[in-house]
């Protein structure tokens, strides 16, 4: 055991601060679950790279770490200019889509999504270079928009737009998206982040081009703009798990709203048993200072607080100076914060297998043992599908390692999202669960999860009258 269990997973992007092998080997040892591969900065060959590096790096250190391929998803923005543009608050602007003429009379500027006039009307505001010019149509036609300065800015070349509560009928993967799926499936990529998640038909449609890929690729539903948050619900039982984007999402709704919508996604993935990321400005300052800000460090407390699945790191273990500092953090809040934590088991989830009752009772069981002295007491549980160690990590039991054994790789890995989940890869004996059983119990002892003496709570197959049931069992550590 290198590293003290932790509850709350930590995700880092891999970028310049961290690509190099002697940076990526210091990142996997510092306790990182999962790697983000961000598409919208990626070539093909950069994943290529990437991915052979990962695990390279990671089989020298001994310690496994899961890689989430983030696809850049649709995005609108304005094409080149020859020069930043001035524009001052009631100035006027032409946005006209590629291969338009501009009408002449105003500055104008391309935008590469040809459906953008006919899903904008007269009034709608636009926001410009991620929410930092805000603009409002006043006029349009079938290939322009003609607009007025709300909030001024200096409009440089290729500035993202956010249209906030604007319903944008673009498609949920592009082709650069669908290349970019065939290479990292290729490289065998554990998870997928879909941006801009509208409806669980987008994530339906990502997960028929992983099936035809031959993929088990894990879907990863990024929330960032108001039509996602009002479709939640069917959009978290259609994704494996949920990412809180808070940057885009930040713009797209009222941002004094934005800690609300978090509570709500955090809320909704716990009752449906499915994961929950919280993603960017965690420590944003770190880019540029080797501490967070006090409001930083309330900030990630908060989720460790909400119980999220895993936190994420971008900018700062892209671009930054501190990327193993902000790691360091990060485990240090967790470290301070997770005990404290209210410790009842998540009320909001709803079990419907007889199966994943059976686990909220192992949970029940193995809190009475660690209440009462009877050591660190875990949770055994053998899967191949993830379905036991998601649900039982989605139960939220403090203070109760769940050591989940697989003889699947890539479920292995997959297994390093779900809250306080650690996994073990191991060959399993079929025809001989208590052989299997006694395996994982000596793998933990000989690796110093458990010691003697200890109790732990294992949910195994066992053989009654050459029938396999399922059973839940106490076992002593010997
Ligand atoms: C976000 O918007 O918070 C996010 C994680 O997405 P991206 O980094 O792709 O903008």
């Amino acid at each position: 055991m290198s590293e003290p269990y932790r509850h709350t997973k930590i995700i880092a992007t891999l970028g310049p601060a961290t690509e190099s092998k002697e940076m990526l080997a210091q990142l996997i040892r510092s306790g990182v679950d999962i790697l983000r591969l961000n598409m919208a900065h990626a070539t093909h060959q950069w994943v290529k790279d990437a991915m052979w590096f990962i695990r390279e790096v990671s089989a020298e250190v001994g310690r496994h770490v899961a890689v989430m391929m983030d696809v850049k998803g649709p995005e609108i923005r304005t094409g080149k200019v020859e020069r930043p543009i001035s524009l001052a608050v009631g100035d006027r602007i032409e946005f006209h889509i590629e291969g338009a003429d501009p009408t002449g009379d105003l500055p104008s500027v391309s935008v590469n999504y040809p459906g953008l006039p006919a899903d904008l009307e007269v009034g709608n505001v636009v926001l410009v270079d991620s929410g930092l010019i805000r603009m409002k149509v006043f006029e349009k036609d079938a290939s322009r928009l003609r607009l007025e300065v709300l909030t001024p800015g200096e409009l440089g070349s290729k500035r993202h737009i956010n249209l906030p509560g604007v319903q944008v009928n673009l498609p949920s993967l592009t082709e650069k998206d669908m290349a970019d799926l065939r290479a990292g499936v290729e490289c065998g990529i554990d998870f997928v982040a879909l941006s801009f998640v509208r409806q669980a038909e987008d994530v339906r449609l990502l997960r028929e081009l992983l099936d035809q890929l031959g993929s088990q690729a894990r879907i990863i539903a990024k929330i960032e703009d108001q039509a996602g948050v009002r479709n939640l619900a069917s959009i978290v039982r259609a994704a494996d798990a949920i990412m809180v984007a808070r940057g885009d999402l930040g713009i797209e709704i009222d941002y004094h709203k934005l800690p609300l919508v978090q509570t709500e996604m955090v809320r909704t993935c716990q009752a449906d048993g499915k994961p929950v990321i919280i993603a960017t400005h965690l420590l944003e300052s770190m880019i540029s200072s080797p501490m967070p800000t006090r409001a930083e460090i309330s900030d990630v407390s908060n989720a460790v607080r909400e119980q999220a699945d895993a936190i994420m790191l971008s900018g700062e273990t892209t671009i930054g100076n501190y990327p193993l500092e902000s790691v360091q953090v990060l485990k240090n809040i967790i470290q301070s914060i997770e005990p404290t934590v209210d410790r009842g088991l998540n009320p909001h989830i709803v079990l419907r297998e007889p199966k994943a009752m059976m686990l909220r009772s192992a949970a029940v069981l193995a809190g009475e043992l660690e209440r009462n002295g009877k050591g660190n007491s875990g949770i055994v549980v053998f899967t191949r599908s993830g379905f036991l160690a998601y649900v039982l990590g989605a139960l939220r039991a403090h203070g109760i390692p769940i050591y989940a054994f697989t003889d699947v790789d890539h479920l292995f890995r997959q297994l390093l999202l779900p809250w306080g989940v650690e996994p073990f890869l191991m060959p399993f004996t079929d025809d001989d669960p208590e052989k299997t059983t006694l395996d994982a119990l000596s793998y933990l002892k000989r690796s110093g999860w458990v010691n003697p003496g200890e109790w732990l709570v294992v949910i195994t197959n066992a053989l009654a009258n050459e029938k396999v049931i399922d059973t839940l069992q106490l076992r002593q550590v010997e």
